[in-house]
């Protein structure tokens, strides 16, 4: 009965979707369901395009493709910064498409850091991705300052996400700097940007965001919201392909300062090619680069900014609103009984694009669903991230999964798997 209905309504969302034809531009595989686009994201018929552009230019241009390609790689950096700034909320030149995402957090540091006196502390929290911590303690090295003192964690109450009120507590006159993520990667919980940024700075202190899991998911207003820094990767729900270039947003109020990691590309670009030893760094986020950009690592970028500036990136929030919510009824009405928590929040404006359970067999219940045909995404030690991406799935895909998943826990097929964790998830 409750099967026929859900099944009922995913048709009906379906048919309803005004973004339902996006996911014709992507390649998937048939009878494969794939929700695992917050970490990677697939390949579109844009992005595929773009890049074949670009090696086509290659071949026939050779050097002159700097500037005579169709978007020429000299400045094909600035012109992705131009069509990502919607996305964040900022002024073009606030923005640049550059490094990979740790690189860009240590650049970030490496500018914006400047411990004075007794203000020398950087705010994190327990829940940050590993990368992003391992690089603010060695940046906190370089400084000869010590991660056990300077680091400041905020706690998690209950493993899994933050109490803003907590985090606001934690801002002390000790804390020079704040780096927290937009969205929490673990549990998907989208935390208040404005609110803490307002907090940060009656209280004096920077505050930048890893914008990682929102970005292309959930509209941002950083400039709006006087957020001084922002970073973030292009190969989760953008979708340029892995390991491709990251992005970051530098507010104007921190433009003229000498890049931190400097590089020939951190240059004026009328100045570069003096190749004069003394700098004109660039007037924006532009002076963030450091060398010669990864031109076949940013080209997918073009085609899928195209894809999503057609589809609106307001109307994909409000789809994939819907689709995880949807995808958390079903949970709460067929898997009832099963042992899974959904730890993700439930209100809109708290949570990001993907929906977190729990469950103490998850890394068994994950390999059972990938030969079930469905792609979620493990995270250890006991997470099971479903991310329905909405410029490609369907509510059918999200019926289709818990179907798959409900009899993977009814007939206990999970427990014909290893419990081993893989070296990827
Ligand atoms: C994916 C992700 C990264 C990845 O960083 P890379 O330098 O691209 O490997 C960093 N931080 C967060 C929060 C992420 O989700």
């Amino acid at each position: 009965m409750s099967q026929e209905t859900t099944y009922e309504k995913a048709l009906v969302l379906d048919s309803q979707d005004e973004l339902a034809h996006y996911k014709d531009n992507f390649y998937r595989n048939t009878n494969q369901i794939y929700l695992d686009g917050n970490s990677l994201g697939l390949l579109s018929v844009q992005s595929e395009q773009a890049l074949l552009t670009v090696l086509n230019e290659w071949k026939t241009l050779g050097i002159d493709g700097w500037l005579e390609a169709s978007t020429p790689w000299f400045f094909l950096a600035e012109e992705l910064a131009k069509q990502t700034a919607p996305l964040i909320g900022a002024r073009a030149d606030e923005v640049i498409v550059a490094n990979s995402t740790t690189v860009n957090l240590h650049q970030l540091i490496a500018t914006l850091f400047k411990p004075s006196g007794t203000r020398n502390k950087i705010l994190s929290d327990e829940l940050s991705f590993p990368s992003d911590v391992y690089a603010l303690e060695s940046q906190l090295n370089l400084k000869s300052l010590h991660a056990d003192t300077h680091l400041v964690k905020v706690k998690s109450l209950n493993g899994f996400t933050l109490d803003e009120h907590l985090i606001v507590e934690a801002m002390t006159e000790e804390i020079s700097m704040i780096v927290m993520p937009s969205v929490i990667y673990t549990s998907g919980q989208l935390l208040d940007m404005e609110y803490l940024t307002a907090e940060a700075h009656k209280r004096g202190i920077l505050i930048g965001f890893d914008c990682s899991h929102s970005i292309g998911a959930v509209p941002h207003k950083l400039s709006d919201w006087n957020v001084d820094f922002a970073f973030w990767c292009n190969y989760k729900y953008l979708n340029s392909g892995p390991g491709s270039t990251g992005g970051l947003y530098l507010n104007q109020r921190h433009f003229g300062q000498s890049p931190g990691l400097a590089g020939w590309f951190s240059s004026k670009k009328d100045y570069q090619f003096t190749m004069s030893h003394t700098a004109q760094y660039a007037e924006g986020a532009g002076s963030l680069q450091i060398g010669t950009p990864n031109i076949l690592s940013m080209a997918p970028l073009k085609g899928s900014l195209q894809l999503i500036a057609e589809a609106g990136i307001d109307r994909l929030r409000l789809k994939s609103l819907r689709l995880t919510a949807y995808l958390m009824e079903l949970v709460e009405s067929e898997l009832t009984g099963y042992g899974f928590t959904i730890a993700n929040p439930r209100e809109n404006h708290r949570r990001g694009g993907h929906v977190s359970l729990i469950h103490d067999e998850a890394i068994r219940i994950c390999k059972a669903l990938r030969q079930q045909g469905v792609i979620p995404d493990y995270r250890y030690p006991n997470i099971i991230r479903l991310a329905p991406v909405a410029l490609y799935t369907s509510f059918i895909d999200c019926y289709e999964a818990v179907k798959r998943l409900k009899q993977i826990m009814n007939d206990r097929i999970y427990e014909s798997h290893e419990k081993e964790r893989g070296l990827v998830p």
